[in-house]
Protein backbone atom coordinates (compact mmCIF):
# COMPACT_ATOMS: atom_id res chain seq x y z
CA UNK A 1 0.00 0.00 0.00
CA UNK A 2 1.31 3.54 -0.90
CA UNK A 3 0.99 6.28 1.43
CA UNK A 4 1.44 10.61 0.44
CA UNK A 5 2.44 11.90 3.97
CA UNK A 6 2.11 15.11 3.61
CA UNK A 7 4.07 17.00 6.84
CA UNK A 8 6.61 20.15 6.94
CA UNK A 9 8.25 19.57 10.10
CA UNK A 10 11.22 17.80 8.71
CA UNK A 11 11.95 15.15 11.68
CA UNK A 12 8.33 14.68 12.01
CA UNK A 13 7.85 13.74 9.04
CA UNK A 14 10.72 11.46 9.14
CA UNK A 15 10.19 9.38 12.09
CA UNK A 16 6.51 9.11 10.68
CA UNK A 17 7.97 7.52 7.71
CA UNK A 18 10.25 5.35 9.19
CA UNK A 19 7.48 3.86 11.47
CA UNK A 20 5.57 3.25 8.19
CA UNK A 21 7.77 1.84 6.22
CA UNK A 22 8.98 -0.37 8.92
CA UNK A 23 5.38 -1.44 8.68
CA UNK A 24 5.84 -2.38 4.66
CA UNK A 25 3.92 0.62 3.90
CA UNK A 26 5.60 2.50 1.19
CA UNK A 27 5.68 6.40 1.71
CA UNK A 28 5.96 9.12 -0.16
CA UNK A 29 6.85 12.09 1.54
CA UNK A 30 5.73 15.67 0.38
CA UNK A 31 6.75 18.52 2.83
CA UNK A 32 4.03 21.41 1.33
CA UNK A 33 0.80 21.68 -0.01
CA UNK A 34 2.23 22.70 -3.44
CA UNK A 35 3.94 19.75 -3.66
CA UNK A 36 1.19 17.33 -2.02
CA UNK A 37 -1.31 17.92 -4.91
CA UNK A 38 2.05 17.98 -7.66
CA UNK A 39 2.87 14.13 -5.87
CA UNK A 40 -0.69 13.16 -6.13
CA UNK A 41 -1.05 14.20 -9.51
CA UNK A 42 1.35 12.29 -10.78
CA UNK A 43 1.25 8.73 -8.45
CA UNK A 44 -1.49 6.75 -7.22
CA UNK A 45 -1.92 6.58 -3.59
CA UNK A 46 -3.83 4.36 -1.30
CA UNK A 47 -4.06 6.57 1.81
CA UNK A 48 -2.95 10.10 2.41
CA UNK A 49 -1.63 11.61 5.91
CA UNK A 50 -2.23 15.28 5.45
CA UNK A 51 -1.23 17.91 8.06
CA UNK A 52 -3.48 21.36 8.12
CA UNK A 53 -0.51 23.94 9.09
CA UNK A 54 1.26 24.05 5.97
CA UNK A 55 3.73 26.46 4.27
CA UNK A 56 2.08 27.55 0.56
CA UNK A 57 -1.08 25.99 0.15
CA UNK A 58 -2.83 25.09 3.74
CA UNK A 59 -3.69 21.40 4.09
CA UNK A 60 -7.59 22.05 4.11
CA UNK A 61 -7.00 23.47 0.75
CA UNK A 62 -4.96 20.65 -0.20
CA UNK A 63 -8.02 18.85 0.92
CA UNK A 64 -10.71 20.95 -0.87
CA UNK A 65 -8.58 20.36 -4.26
CA UNK A 66 -8.44 16.79 -4.26
CA UNK A 67 -12.04 16.49 -2.89
CA UNK A 68 -12.94 17.94 -6.40
CA UNK A 69 -11.73 15.48 -8.79
CA UNK A 70 -11.30 12.15 -6.48
CA UNK A 71 -14.00 10.85 -3.80
CA UNK A 72 -12.43 7.69 -3.31
CA UNK A 73 -9.13 8.61 -1.88
CA UNK A 74 -8.62 7.84 2.05
CA UNK A 75 -7.64 11.05 4.11
CA UNK A 76 -6.10 11.03 7.12
CA UNK A 77 -6.01 14.60 8.85
CA UNK A 78 -2.94 14.32 11.26
CA UNK A 79 -3.17 17.93 12.71
CA UNK A 80 -1.99 20.07 15.80
CA UNK A 81 -5.73 22.03 15.17
CA UNK A 82 -7.39 20.45 18.31
CA UNK A 83 -10.76 22.48 18.36
CA UNK A 84 -13.99 21.02 17.77
CA UNK A 85 -14.76 23.73 14.77
CA UNK A 86 -11.28 22.56 13.24
CA UNK A 87 -12.03 18.96 13.13
CA UNK A 88 -15.88 19.79 11.79
CA UNK A 89 -14.22 21.77 9.36
CA UNK A 90 -11.72 18.78 8.28
CA UNK A 91 -14.51 16.21 8.20
CA UNK A 92 -17.01 17.95 6.45
CA UNK A 93 -14.68 18.89 4.07
CA UNK A 94 -13.91 15.39 3.15
CA UNK A 95 -10.98 13.61 5.13
CA UNK A 96 -12.01 9.81 6.38
CA UNK A 97 -10.02 10.73 9.26
CA UNK A 98 -8.43 13.14 12.05
CA UNK A 99 -6.09 12.72 15.02
CA UNK A 100 -4.79 15.86 16.64
CA UNK A 101 -1.03 16.01 17.20
CA UNK A 102 0.47 15.22 19.87
CA UNK A 103 -0.30 11.35 18.81
CA UNK A 104 0.67 7.82 19.76
CA UNK A 105 2.13 6.36 16.92
CA UNK A 106 0.27 2.97 17.47
CA UNK A 107 -2.92 4.54 17.18
CA UNK A 108 -2.04 6.44 13.63
CA UNK A 109 -0.83 3.17 12.11
CA UNK A 110 -4.43 1.31 13.83
CA UNK A 111 -5.86 4.75 11.92
CA UNK A 112 -4.55 3.70 8.70
CA UNK A 113 -5.43 0.26 8.79
CA UNK A 114 -9.21 0.98 9.33
CA UNK A 115 -9.11 3.00 6.27
CA UNK A 116 -7.59 0.70 3.71
CA UNK A 117 -9.33 -1.74 5.35
CA UNK A 118 -12.46 0.57 4.10
CA UNK A 119 -11.53 1.03 0.81
CA UNK A 120 -10.74 -2.61 0.01
CA UNK A 121 -14.42 -3.55 1.44
CA UNK A 122 -12.43 -5.93 3.99
CA UNK A 123 -15.18 -6.89 6.81
CA UNK A 124 -11.50 -7.48 9.58
CA UNK A 125 -8.20 -7.70 9.45
CA UNK A 126 -7.78 -10.81 8.19
CA UNK A 127 -7.69 -11.78 4.42
CA UNK A 128 -7.89 -15.83 3.23
CA UNK A 129 -7.56 -17.20 -0.03
CA UNK A 130 -8.26 -21.11 0.78
CA UNK A 131 -6.22 -22.15 4.02
CA UNK A 132 -4.37 -18.99 3.55
CA UNK A 133 -4.98 -16.06 6.16
CA UNK A 134 -3.20 -13.01 6.24
CA UNK A 135 -3.41 -11.22 9.34
CA UNK A 136 -3.05 -7.65 8.67
CA UNK A 137 -2.96 -6.03 11.54
CA UNK A 138 0.33 -8.70 12.95
CA UNK A 139 1.32 -8.25 9.03
CA UNK A 140 1.55 -12.30 9.69
CA UNK A 141 0.32 -14.96 6.76
CA UNK A 142 -0.62 -18.43 8.24
CA UNK A 143 -1.21 -21.42 5.84
CA UNK A 144 -3.66 -23.32 7.76
CA UNK A 145 -1.85 -23.20 11.41
CA UNK A 146 1.79 -22.62 10.18
CA UNK A 147 3.03 -19.12 9.96
CA UNK A 148 4.83 -18.27 6.86
CA UNK A 149 7.84 -15.84 7.27
CA UNK A 150 7.87 -13.25 4.61
CA UNK A 151 9.95 -10.67 3.91
CA UNK A 152 8.71 -7.24 4.11
CA UNK A 153 8.86 -6.61 0.38
CA UNK A 154 7.07 -10.27 -0.15
CA UNK A 155 4.33 -9.59 2.25
CA UNK A 156 3.35 -6.39 1.00
CA UNK A 157 3.35 -7.50 -2.78
CA UNK A 158 0.92 -10.96 -1.19
CA UNK A 159 -0.99 -8.17 0.69
CA UNK A 160 -1.92 -6.02 -1.94
CA UNK A 161 -2.90 -9.28 -4.36
CA UNK A 162 -5.39 -10.29 -1.71
CA UNK A 163 -6.71 -7.41 -0.97
CA UNK A 164 -7.66 -7.16 -5.01
CA UNK A 165 -8.82 -10.79 -5.18
CA UNK A 166 -10.40 -11.49 -8.39
CA UNK A 167 -8.48 -8.79 -10.12
CA UNK A 168 -5.70 -9.37 -12.40
CA UNK A 169 -2.51 -6.92 -11.29
CA UNK A 170 -0.37 -5.60 -13.63
CA UNK A 171 3.87 -5.42 -12.43
CA UNK A 172 3.11 -1.72 -12.88
CA UNK A 173 0.26 -1.38 -10.68
CA UNK A 174 2.01 -3.98 -8.06
CA UNK A 175 5.28 -1.44 -8.25
CA UNK A 176 3.84 1.75 -8.16
CA UNK A 177 1.71 0.61 -4.90
CA UNK A 178 4.27 -1.53 -3.21
CA UNK A 179 7.50 0.68 -3.86
CA UNK A 180 8.04 4.35 -3.13
CA UNK A 181 8.17 6.37 -6.26
CA UNK A 182 11.71 7.59 -5.52
CA UNK A 183 13.15 4.28 -4.98
CA UNK A 184 11.39 2.48 -8.30
CA UNK A 185 13.17 -1.08 -8.09
CA UNK A 186 14.60 -2.42 -10.97
CA UNK A 187 12.21 -4.91 -13.10
CA UNK A 188 14.71 -7.53 -12.07
CA UNK A 189 14.68 -6.48 -8.40
CA UNK A 190 10.51 -7.21 -8.19
CA UNK A 191 10.68 -10.65 -10.13
CA UNK A 192 13.10 -11.20 -7.36
CA UNK A 193 10.88 -10.40 -5.00
CA UNK A 194 7.53 -12.55 -6.81
CA UNK A 195 9.62 -15.46 -7.37
CA UNK A 196 10.92 -15.94 -3.90
CA UNK A 197 7.22 -14.93 -2.36
CA UNK A 198 5.64 -18.00 -4.95
CA UNK A 199 8.47 -20.40 -3.40
CA UNK A 200 7.50 -19.58 0.31
CA UNK A 201 4.10 -20.12 -0.76
CA UNK A 202 4.87 -23.40 -2.83
CA UNK A 203 6.80 -25.01 0.49
CA UNK A 204 4.43 -24.40 3.07
CA UNK A 205 0.84 -24.95 0.85
CA UNK A 206 2.64 -27.87 -1.90
CA UNK A 207 0.78 -25.41 -4.98
CA UNK A 208 2.27 -23.41 -7.43
CA UNK A 209 -0.52 -22.15 -8.17
CA UNK A 210 -1.98 -19.37 -5.32
CA UNK A 211 -0.66 -16.60 -7.14
CA UNK A 212 -1.14 -17.19 -11.04
CA UNK A 213 0.38 -15.54 -13.71
CA UNK A 214 -1.37 -14.24 -16.99
CA UNK A 215 0.74 -13.60 -19.49
CA UNK A 216 0.84 -9.80 -20.91
CA UNK A 217 -1.33 -9.13 -18.31
CA UNK A 218 0.01 -9.88 -14.78
CA UNK A 219 -0.82 -11.29 -11.46
CA UNK A 220 -4.11 -12.69 -9.76
CA UNK A 221 -4.79 -14.33 -6.43
CA UNK A 222 -6.22 -18.63 -7.06
CA UNK A 223 -10.15 -18.80 -6.80
CA UNK A 224 -10.93 -19.53 -3.73
CA UNK A 225 -12.54 -22.96 -5.46
CA UNK A 226 -9.77 -24.05 -6.98
CA UNK A 227 -7.96 -24.36 -4.03
CA UNK A 228 -10.66 -26.87 -2.45
CA1 LIG B 1 2.64 21.77 10.13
Amino acid sequence: MKLLLTEDEVLLSAAIAKGLRKRGYAVDCAYDGEEALELYSINEYDLMILDLNLPKIDGLEVLRRIREQDSVLRILILSARSSVPDKIAGLDGGSNDYLTKPFDFAELEARIRALLRQEFYMKDVNLYCGSLRIDTAARRVYWKDTPVELANKEYSILEYLMSNQGKVISPEELIEHVWDSERDPFSNSFRFHISSLRKKLSAVSGTDSLILTLRGQGYRMADEGALL
